[in-house]
């Protein structure tokens, strides 16, 4: 495969800002330009992207589904190469292993999982791609259980800096096996399918729905820290600060509202049930002004939800913290958060984790609860007022936190530690080891690139 057979769109170019602009989820598009853009079909398209790079002295940066919140795959001075078109499935029915390429949505892998009674916990809205989503750790469905999505990467097959297409395994390579797992935006290849492990279909969902109004978030938020370890790993429990919907989908008037979400995706019915009881215990229950519990669900709705709640076409800003900070010092900065949501698009998540060993793997930043502000928009007249509103939060938290989530990141307006010491010292000798020109781009930090 030649580079000249690829197809690439120079800056410039007709059709080079529509794929430009279909490289970020995020309505609020940087100003940053690569200088060609090629969309790859396959891993040859992949090796010949590099290889022109490598010709033209540009650096490289992939793009899979465009969800990063920073938009980190579009980098002025490279060759973005586009993955979105590989989205191709292979699983033998009855095998519990799947290979995937980087551009499949998550839904779509459960849906074609769903008829052999397995799954994959992908990211909790339809659309995120598995690419980015794998490299940067992947908190998805069941992964309070299961682990984040990148711990089940057996296998990758990885464009190198010298433009070679390697498998990586714990056996094979396993420098890059190591950095695919939780790395993100910092690894230094490009990685063409990833060999998944997957895992027996939840047969037993249910979920439990609350609102309770704002004045009583204190008591809530209090009660969910309170009840955070007991809950079963199975049991997700996820508190939302946002204007809430009607059954219609519309937003309800009156502001927002602090959403108990609680989803069981359990092996039985009985366990499932159990789980959800303890939503009931909440001190301020009879505070709640929707009460819906025991909901049979399935992984259709749960998607559709999350899909509701993080709307594609408008402006958005995430950041987030990991933490073990007790109630008493994170109630109060979270109760300001709640109190200030600034949009009825915006929304605060409060996220009890279920802290794992992490072996292996590049990924080693967690803690007992995550917290992540996300600001969502349609005006540009609002861009520095909103994307302001969930630095200035985790600011105030992070004194209290052990690092930040990549999923989540906003490394450009908030630098802190995603990865720990010792595994960043580590990444920093693979990349030297294995890319010394630095022909890939790592990780996007304070608007300036960082790690090659
Ligand atoms: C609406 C929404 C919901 C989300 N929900 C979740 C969630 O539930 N759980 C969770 O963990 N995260 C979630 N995220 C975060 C998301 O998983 C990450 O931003 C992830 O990086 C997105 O992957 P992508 O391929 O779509 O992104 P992209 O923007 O395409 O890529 C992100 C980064 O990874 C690099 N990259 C992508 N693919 C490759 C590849 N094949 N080889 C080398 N580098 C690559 C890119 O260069 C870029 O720096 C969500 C994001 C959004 C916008």
């Amino acid at each position: 495969m030649s580079a000249d057979s690829i197809r690439r769109l120079e800056k410039g170019a007709p059709g080079y800002e529509e794929a430009r602009r279909a490289a970020s989820w995020n309505a609020l598009l940087p100003d940053r330009r690569p200088e060609q853009i090629v969309l790859a079909r396959d891993a040859d398209d992949v090796v010949a992207a590099v290889a022109y790079a490598r010709e033209a002295g540009l650096t490289v940066k992939a793009r899979s589904g465009g969800h990063s919140w920073t938009a980190s795959g579009i980098r002025e001075g490279s060759v973005l190469v586009d993955l979105s078109a590989m989205d191709r499935v292979e699983h033998t029915p009855g095998a519990p292993t799947a290979a995937v390429e980087p551009g499949v949505h998550g839904r779509r892998l459960n849906e074609l999982l769903a008829a052999d009674g397995l799954f994959f916990p992908t990211g909790h809205c339809s659309t995120v791609a598995l690419g980015g989503f794998l490299l940067q750790g992947g908190w998805g469905w069941n992964s309070r259980s299961v682990g984040p999505a990148c711990l089940s990467v057996e296998a990758v097959e990885v464009v190198t800096a010298a433009g070679e297409l390697i498998r990586a395994s714990r056996e094979e390579n396993p420098d890059y096996w190591w950095a695919a797992r939780g790395a993100g935006p910092g690894f230094f290849g490009i990685v063409t399918r990833f060999h998944l492990r997957l895992y027996e279909r939840p047969a037993a969902m249910r979920r439990s729905f609350y609102i309770y109004p704002t004045e009583v978030a204190a008591e809530v938020l209090h009660w969910a820290h309170e009840i955070g370890p007991q809950l079963p790993p199975e049991l997700e429990l996820g508190l939302i600060a946002t204007t809430p919907r009607g059954p219609d989908g519309e937003l309800v008037e009156g502001g927002a509202a602090l959403l108990v979400n609680g989803h069981a995706l359990m092996a039985d019915e009985a366990t499932a049930r159990e789980s959800l009881e303890l939503l009931e215990t909440c001190p301020v229950l009879e505070r709640a002004q929707v009460r819906a519990t025991q909901m049979p669900t399935d992984f259709a709705e749960l998607y559709s939800r999350s899909d509701a709640m993080e709307q594609e076409g408008f402006r958005w800003c995430a950041d987030n913290v990991w933490t073990d900070a007790g109630a008493e010092e994170l109630v109060p900065v979270v109760e300001d958060l709640v109190q200030s949501v600034p949009s009825a698009l915006s929304h605060v998540l409060w996220y009890p984790w279920h802290p794992q060993r992490f072996e292996d793997a590049a990924i080693s930043i967690q803690g007992n609860l995550y917290l992540a502000a996300y600001a969502g928009w349609e005006d540009p007249a609002e861009d520095a007022a909103m994307s302001a509103w969930p630095r200035r939060h985790m600011e105030r938290l992070a004194p209290s936190a052990n690092g930040t989530a990549l999923a989540d990141e906003n490394l450009v307006a908030r630098p802190s530690r995603f990865l720990s010491p010792e595994n960043e010292r580590r990444l920093d000798t693979l990349r030297q080891r294995h890319d010394p020109d630095g022909r890939f781009l790592g990780y996007l930090i304070g608007d300036r690139p960082v790690g090659g």
